[in-house]
């Protein structure tokens, strides 16, 4: 089996799935509890925090844990606009992922907000000139990705800072970073909040972290017994955090290893499919996307048909967000980016682990473009 859905989960390393064994089964105790043994899984979690503050070169106490970015986001938009008396604006794009989307547009009804949306360039990336002028300091919250989860496309979280601290300095800004953590390099930690999921990085589903700058406003997530500095109670998922510091671990030390594997992989399938007629490229350039995630339209095939019969040849990819495959309606991320009919259509995202081959990829493209020919042959009859 071809395994290019990355970007809707990873198969978790097996070193890490291990390490959360441990934790589930000799070392259980919850880290809350008053003994020693207890005490020790504490301390393992707080190198684990500590671990994870270093890769991203924050500090441990603004790293807590959660049970996934759909948490972490939550935490975001409604721990941000509880901590304020009144809340004004709220600068977010089209292309977010639902977690950001659908949650702002519930707490701006919920506050009276006003969601202003920042359109985007024809590479996915948001439009800086305009989000300058969209900004002000009315605007309480900004919201923006890292990299979209389908498109690839990066944004440039350090301009998209300067232009904050020009035009709306008091502002908070999020960004969901589920795909570009430990995809594309952070030199400084330019956000006020950041959301981050395991399962995208080879550690277990169900576990997460949010960067939460010292001294940001935020009211935090669950309300009960006080985890997490009262910031997010709730028992901690002790054995897949632990399993998560392994996958940072690896990330940290094969990063740009890694970065290279998938880029190169990314570049060949592109090469590849360059080759085939009708075949258009959507969101950024191959080398200013993300290394890991290439979407591309055959035009005159179904994306939903095509997926599934390399799904029969044991090739796995996908039409967009796991998160919206199951939904009918059209894909808002490629209208938002102008793509719509056919194009559409045929839209497939190919994502991509450090651990793909350049074989595979060959291996692939051939099947591709058989199936292509074929259903392009099928639908003109
Ligand atoms: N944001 C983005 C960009 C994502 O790709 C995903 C996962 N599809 C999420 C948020 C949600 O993450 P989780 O599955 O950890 O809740």
């Amino acid at each position: 089996m071809i395994y290019f859905d990355n970007s809707a989960t990873t198969k978790v390393l097996p070193e890490a799935a291990e390490r959360a064994v441990q934790y589930m089964i000799q070392d259980f105790y919850n880290p809350s509890a008053a003994y020693s043994k207890a005490y020790s899984v504490e301390k393992d979690l707080n190198s684990a925090r500590t671990t994870i503050a270093s890769s991203m070169k924050v500090n441990p106490d603004e790293i807590f844990f959660t049970s996934g970015a759909t948490e972490s986001n939550n935490i975001a938009v409604f721990g941000t606009l509880s901590s304020k008396k009144k809340v004004r604006e709220i600068v977010t794009t089209q292309v977010e992922h639902p977690s950001v989307y659908e949650t702002i547009k519930v707490a701006a009804a919920k506050t009276g907000a006003v969601i202003k949306y920042v359109p985007l360039m024809e590479d996915g990336t948001v439009n800086l000139k305009i989000l300058s002028e969209t900004l002000s300091d009315n605007t309480d919250l900004i919201s923006i990705m890292h990299v979209n989860n389908e498109l690839g496309s990066v944004n440039d979280l350090k301009s998209i800072r300067e232009i904050i601290n020009q035009y709306a300095p008091d502002a908070v800004f999020h960004s969901d970073g589920v795909q570009g953590y430990m995809k594309c390099s952070l030199n400084t930690m330019p956000c006020d909040l950041y959301s981050v999921s395991g399962h995208k990085i080879h550690a277990p589903k169900g576990v997460g972290f949010i960067y939460a700058k010292k001294g940001i406003k935020n009211s935090g997530g669950q309300i009960g017994g006080g985890q997490e500095k009262n910031f997010r109670s709730g028992t901690i998922n002790t054995p897949a955090i632990l399993a998560m510091e392994i996958a940072v671990k690896a990330y940290i030390d094969n990063f740009q290893p890694w970065h290279d594997a998938m880029y190169r992989v990314k570049c060949r399938m592109a090469a590849n499919l360059s080759q085939i007629k009708d075949v258009v490229l959507n969101g950024p350039s191959v080398e200013a996307g993300a290394p890991h995630i290439l979407n591309e339209s055959f035009l005159g095939v179904r994306g939903e048909v095509l997926l599934h019969a390399l799904e029969q040849e044991g090739i796995l990819v996908s039409t967009g967000s796991a998160c919206s495959s199951k939904k009918t309606e059209k894909n808002r991320i490629l209208h938002a980016v102008g793509i719509d009919g056919t194009r559409q259509e045929g839209a497939i995202r190919f994502s991509f682990s450090p651990f793909n081959t350049i074989e595979e990829v060959d291996y692939a493209c051939e099947k591709i473009e058989n199936t292509v020919t074929f259903l392009r042959k099928y639908k003109r009859r």
